[in-house]
């Protein structure tokens, strides 16, 4: 396996790789760019075909989470963190207890939270091993979890999207599809149901996409359809990649705007869509709540109007993308990646 000739690679400060056989934790540990702060960016515990996918994660995620934390202003670089799943039965206490001894050993240069398949429980694990934690339910300045908020700013950033491109006040009577219904989905679905917007939900997980159904009045579509529902957003709040060659042509909605990190399957993809004539909110911008919130943990002092305001920011940075890719025809992926490359010297 090569780091340096790897795809993703761009030119990161430092990649770690660690394991404990006893417990069978194996992780990456991407440091991207400490040019704001120390790295952060939440860590993953996910099934990886192999290493070198998990590498791939790593890399490509970290150099996300730099962009992501430069335009939302907080004074950290990006990192992250993946863990590769075992496939023999593993006891997961063990497991995060080794994985916090790992990020330790980083001394200081990458602070995790929670990302996919991480709890705030498992936060609390890490955090008996090391400081260089955030996302705790408990301590000084504790923040708990940070996908409400992420749910948070992509509401806000969906009524500056639904502004810009239909001209419409608000998101009621506005429909989403939301890809993937787990911790930013579902709250992202309660809000928008709040706000009376009609829901089209899918997740491979039937009990929540019953739920949503009960409780939010949702419909219910399968995996394979989601992305080409006739909705005004589409919300790819699962994993990255979902607008790709093969589900672009589907795509009806006019905006898409939702969690999942590294949306596009590859870069290339956003000029399509503008093709298309639909507006693409880059997801670092939209889904940068949750590292806000975290961001205030890590200050030390936990600010929940700073939090806010930081939020709100999200729709300003927005603004100005759609405003810069209208007037220079440049897909929004491009004008962000080229204002986040700016602010990092890069
Ligand atoms: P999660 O694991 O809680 O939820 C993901 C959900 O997607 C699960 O319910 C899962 O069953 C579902 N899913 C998986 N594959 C699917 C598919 N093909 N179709 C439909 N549903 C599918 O994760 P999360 O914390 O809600 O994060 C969602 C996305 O947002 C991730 O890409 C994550 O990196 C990103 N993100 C999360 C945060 C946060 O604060 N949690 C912040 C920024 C970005």
């Amino acid at each position: 396996m090569s780091i340096f000739s790897n795809p993703e690679f761009d030119n990161h400060e430092s990649v770690y790789a660690f394991t404990d056989p006893k417990s069978l934790m194996r992780c990456f540990i991407a440091v991207h760019n400490t040019k704001m702060g120390p790295a952060s960016g939440g860590t993953r515990f996910w099934n990886y075909a192999d290493d070198e996918e998990a590498l791939s994660d790593a890399l490509r995620l970290s150099k996300a989470m730099s962009y992501k934390n430069a335009l939302a202003g907080i004074p950290l670089g990006g990192g992250k963190g993946v863990i590769i799943k075992p496939k023999e039965p593993f006891d997961r206490k063990n497991l995060f207890t080794a994985y916090g001894k790992a990020i330790d050993k980083v001394g200081g240069k990458y602070i995790t939270a929670e990302d996919v398949g991480v709890s705030p429980d498992d936060m609390a694990t890490i955090k008996t091993e090391t400081d260089f934690v955030a996302g705790l339910e408990v301590g000084i300045s504790a923040s708990g979890d940070p996908s409400p908020h992420t749910a948070d700013g992509i509401l806000r950033g969906m009524e500056e999207a639904v502004k810009y491109k239909l001209g419409v006040e608000g998101l009621g009577g506005i429909t989403v599809a939301i890809q993937g219904l787990g911790h930013v989905g579902y709250d992202l679905a309660r809000r928008l149901h709040r706000v009376g917007a009609h829901l089209i939900v899918s997740d491979i997980n039937k009990c929540l996409t019953k739920k949503a159904e009960q409780e939010l009045d949702a419909t219910v579509v399968s995996i394979n359809e989601i992305h080409a529902q006739e909705a005004d957003i589409f919300s790819p709040c699962a994993l990255g990649g979902s607008i790709n060659p093969d589900t672009l042509p589907d795509i009806e909605a006019y905006i898409i705007a939702g969690a999942a990190n590294n949306q596009l399957s590859d870069s290339s993809i956003g000029i399509k869509l503008l093709k298309k004539n639909i507006l693409h909110c880059p997801d670092y911008i939209i889904n940068a709540g949750g590292i806000i919130n975290v961001a205030s943990e890590i200050s030390g002092h936990y600010d929940r109007s700073w939090v806010s305001d930081k939020i709100d920011n999200i729709r300003r940075n927005l603004k100005e993308v759609f405003k810069q890719s209208e007037l220079s025809k440049t897909p929004t992926n491009e004008v962000a990646d080229n204002m986040a490359r700016k602010l990092l010297g890069r």
